[in-house]
């Protein structure tokens, strides 16, 4: 799997409402589990667009596009093979890119955490997410 992008319409009747979610992760199985429960979350906007990539590189690559995709949030995981989460975060932020990111990580500490808010992380949530948090914190963020 180099580059999934999952649309789901949910066709509620409402206003049409976009939201653009990318998600980084090296493990396929994440991406599903996402895609299952952000079902369940976003069940009362209209389309979800969820783009998922299994590198930072390739997230990267992505942003970088000539005509530059609308991205509403960047969640990524910060093991991954080649580029970490963090410095996909500056690369990020080099490119001047003012999406909000929040970082996923199996290993909660002191350390990665103020890594991450240091580097402009909004969020810093540990694995295995718990998606009702998740939920709540969209909620707060962006009233989603
Ligand atoms: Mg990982």
């Amino acid at each position: 799997m180099d580059r999934v992008r999952d649309v789901v319409t949910l066709n509620t009747g409402k206003n049409i409402a976009v939201i653009n979610i990318v998600v980084v992760d090296d493990e396929a199985d994440t991406h599903l589990l996402y895609k299952l429960k952000f079902k369940k979350l976003f069940a009362d906007i209209d389309e979800l667009h969820l783009t998922s990539f299994l590198g930072a590189d390739e997230c990267l690559n992505y942003l970088k596009k000539e005509e530059p995709p609308q991205v509403d949030l960047i969640l990524s995981d910060i093991n991954m093979p080649k580029m970490d989460g963090f410095e996909l975060l500056s690369q990020i932020r080099r490119l001047k890119k003012e999406i909000p990111v929040y970082i996923v990580s199996a290993y909660e500490s002191l350390e990665y955490r103020s890594k991450a808010e240091a580097l402009g992380a909004k969020r810093f949530i540990s694995k295995p997410v718990d998606f009702r948090a998740l939920g709540d914190m969209l909620k707060e963020d962006f009233n989603w």
